[in-house]
């Protein structure tokens, strides 16, 4: 069941946040939403049996179709996204999932970028093969490799910006146009460093984006979710299929914390950032520090882009050490006080993990040689990616300064 759209469009953003999908209860007046764990639905009137015969019905019946909580949610999402719509997940992936599987079939072709999210990029090159799904990775930041890529069954184009881990991004509105220009049904975007609060990939041409809502829109680190957003036709459509027969939504409770968290997004991302670009710059003038790509740098190497794209730069950011990756990463297992060494992202708390080279390989795709040199030129022998927290950056620079 997706939100109502549209009534809070003339809100400011932080004003959306906090109110957008969320009203006071009639029956009890409640103030803050109400957690609605109940997964059926006593109907006022008989309707069908199957998802399909409830099209027409307006309230809710079964907790897998759609639930007053999440509800509350993905209208508080399509809000901060511009979007008409928004259908929420159980995770991320499970939102990438459940588009992928939900738009594409047997003998479509999927293009998706060379680096991107693990999980994802696992889905499309080792299970959507076996659906016959074609796919082919490509350089997203290379606009000419991404029209070479395009043929005629080209389904759906997968975007991810900046990407994880290598930070690297790519411009939306022009590879929009060229998909569709070239007759490519879906463009999607993986919005998930970006932020609704950075960037607003429908407004550039999209037809998709997706969150890993467990990153920064949650952003506490206590609740899994995912979101897909689009037109309400279409995510209508992938409701009553991926939705309701892949089966992967959102638990209430989970939607209920990130509503919470959500209400947040946009003054902590503005503390993201301003502690990252602390934090990037303390590192950039480090000895022991190589090399940092983070887009609000002018040293990144598509910075200009990420000023014409990225309204908030983030907290998300990746750096190499002159010494090796696997020493100082042991050392930071010991003796970082603040920063958690581990996986995730986005959360108040900063979090810091060591990606290998063979650990990017093994999961993505750089088994030509070329594809591997382009990415050690690009992104050296491994990284540190850093996700810069809502904690005052001078503790998390003393922190960092005692590992280097
Ligand atoms: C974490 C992440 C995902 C997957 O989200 P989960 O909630 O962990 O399933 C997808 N894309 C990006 C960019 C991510 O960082």
């Amino acid at each position: 069941m997706t939100g109502k759209p549209g009534s809070n469009r003339g809100w400011h953003t932080e004003t959306m946040a906090v109110h957008a999908g969320e009203f006071v209860d009639p029956a009890t007046r409640a103030s803050s939403p109400n957690l609605v764990m109940s997964v059926t639905f006593a109907p006022e009137a008989v309707t069908g049996f199957s998802a399909r015969d409830e099209q027409g019905y307006d309230g809710f019946v079964y907790g897998r179709v759609g639930s007053p909580t999440v509800a509350q949610l993905e209208a508080k999402l399509a809000a901060l996204e511009g979007a008409d719509a928004a259908l929420c997940f159980g995770s991320g992936v499970a939102a990438a999932h459940a588009l992928i599987c939900g738009r594409l079939g047997r003998g479509d072709h999927l293009i998706v970028p060379d680096a991107n999210y693990v999980g994802i990029a696992e889905l499309a090159r080792d299970t959507l093969p076996r659906f016959g799904i074609e796919v082919s990775y490509v350089d997203i930041a290379n606009t000419g490799e991404v029209a070479a890529a395009i043929r005629p069954n080209t389904r759906m184009l997968w975007l991810e910006t900046p990407a994880n881990p290598t930070m690297k991004l790519c411009d939306i509105a022009a590879l929009a146009r060229l998909a569709h220009e070239r007759g490519v049904r879906d463009v999607a975007v993986d919005s998930t460093y970006a932020t609704p609060m950075a960037t607003q990939p429908l407004a550039l041409g999209a037809d998709f984006v997706v969150h890993s809502l467990t990153k920064y829109i949650g952003g506490h680190g206590d609740a899994m979710g995912g979101a897909v957003l689009g037109r309400k036709a279409d995510l209508d459509a992938l409701n009553l299929e991926a939705t309701v027969h892949f089966g992967g939504v959102l638990s209430p409770f989970n939607a209920w914390l990130i509503l919470r968290g959500a209400a947040t997004l946009p003054i902590r991302m503005r503390a993201h950032e301003e502690a990252a670009l602390k934090v990037a710059r303390f590192l950039e003038d480090h000895p022991s520090v190589s090399r940092v790509f983070y887009p609000g740098l002018a040293s990144h190497p598509q910075h200009e882009l990420a000023r014409r794209q990225m309204r908030n730069f983030s907290g998300m950011m990746t750096f190499q050490t002159r010494q090796p990756g696997p020493e100082i990463a042991a050392k930071m297992v010991k003796d970082l006080e603040i920063i958690h060494y581990a996986v995730s992202l986005g959360h108040h708390r900063s979090l810091v993990y060591w990606i290998g080279t063979p650990d990017i390989q093994a999961s993505t795709f750089r088994h030509d040689p070329e594809q591997l040199r382009r990415y050690r030129e690009y992104a050296g022998d491994g990284v540190f990616r850093l996700s810069v927290g809502i904690e005052n950056p001078d503790d998390l620079i003393a922190d960092l300064a005692r590992v280097l």
